[in-house]
């Protein structure tokens, strides 16, 4: 038995093993292959990752708050993982060496379905995942990189070390990519979903989210593509306002689908089931 996982602290609400899983089953791999949750905290993670290796364990993706730790544990980093200072893939050989990767920055990249080259961009968020994200569309040749956080100083540390260029307020931009937690909230239970109204009108609490974005709902419709890494069991309100203002979009899943498959493919050697994964991660339910 290989076996596969998903090291994070919380984890309990990772989509991972059911899309992983799906992809085994799809490959035919799922009689010698399993993808599980591993929660951790953080100071048994070392101890715990270089036991792996020992329990049968071929690979693990990382996730909040272990990023970090999984690269400098490594034997071996690639060129993503080392600049942007974090890994979310481990791939464990039978000796116990342990390459740490990054498929976040290429994911995203997979996940747009274009190349930015030649595009703006503006990344909302200064966190880890805000750093995958500028690497990643600098690297695939964005002509300009904006960065806005809430707390300034992160957003301008962050544009120095990778070179965009720190912004005060949302400017415009043709890519809009949130990487803020801003909108993993789900709808309090009895939400009129679907309730009628005009396709431009937000609701209060989805104005609310924008606005801790710096943004302000007609805005949204001033990007070609918006992009939002938070992700939950209807749209979040940045997506819903794209969507609303007919501008193309891209959500959270789409993008944990998209690195989740450079992941599989490390791991097996096998092209990854790129539509079974997607059906996979927006069937779970996120309470599971
Ligand atoms: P971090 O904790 O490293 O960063 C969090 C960021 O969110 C910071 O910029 C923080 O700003 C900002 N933030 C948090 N709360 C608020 C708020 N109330 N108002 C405004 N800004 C806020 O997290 P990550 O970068 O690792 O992850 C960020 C998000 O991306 C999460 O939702 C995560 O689930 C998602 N993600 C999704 C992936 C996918 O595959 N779909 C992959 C990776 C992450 P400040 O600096 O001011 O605190």
């Amino acid at each position: 038995m290989n076996r596969l996982g998903v090291l994070g602290w919380p984890v309990a609400h990772s989509r991972s093993p059911a899309i992983h899983n799906a992809a085994l089953a799809a490959l035919g791999l799922n009689r010698d292959w399993h993808y599980q949750r591993l929660p951790v905290p953080p100071q048994l993670f070392e101890p715990l990752v270089r036991a792996l290796a020992a329990s049968s364990f071929a690979g693990a993706n990382v996730t909040i708050p272990h990023k970090q730790a999984a690269l400098a544990l490594a034997d071996e980093a690639d060129k993503a993982a080392r600049e942007i200072g974090a890994a979310n893939t481990l791939t464990i050989a039978a000796d116990g060496a342990i390459t740490a990767e990054n498929t976040d920055a290429p994911g995203l990249i997979a996940a747009l379905g274009e190349q930015p080259t030649g595009r703006r961009a503006l990344v909302l968020g200064a966190g880890g995942s805000a750093r995958a994200v500028v690497w990643a569309l600098l690297g695939a040749g964005a002509a300009e990189v904006s960065v806005w956080n809430r707390t300034p100083a992160r957003a301008e540390q962050l544009a120095r070390e990778l070179g965009a260029r720190a912004v005060a307020h949302a400017e415009p931009a043709d890519l809009l990519v949130n990487c803020t937690s801003v909108g993993l909230q789900e709808r309090a239970e009895g939400y009129p979903q679907q309730r009628a109204r005009s396709p431009l009108e937000p609701s209060a609490s989805d104005v609310s989210a924008l606005n801790l974005l710096g943004l302000a709902f007609d805005a949204v419709g001033e990007y070609s593509h918006v992009v939002d890494l938070a992700y939950r069991s209807t749209p979040t309100p940045l997506v819903a306002a794209a969507q609303a203002h007919g501008v193309r979009a891209t959500d959270g899943l789409d993008v944990l689908v998209a690195q989740g498959a450079l992941s599989l493919e490390r791991w097996t050697g096998r092209p990854a089931p790129l539509s079974v994964m997607r059906s996979a991660a927006r069937a779970e339910d996120p309470g599971g």
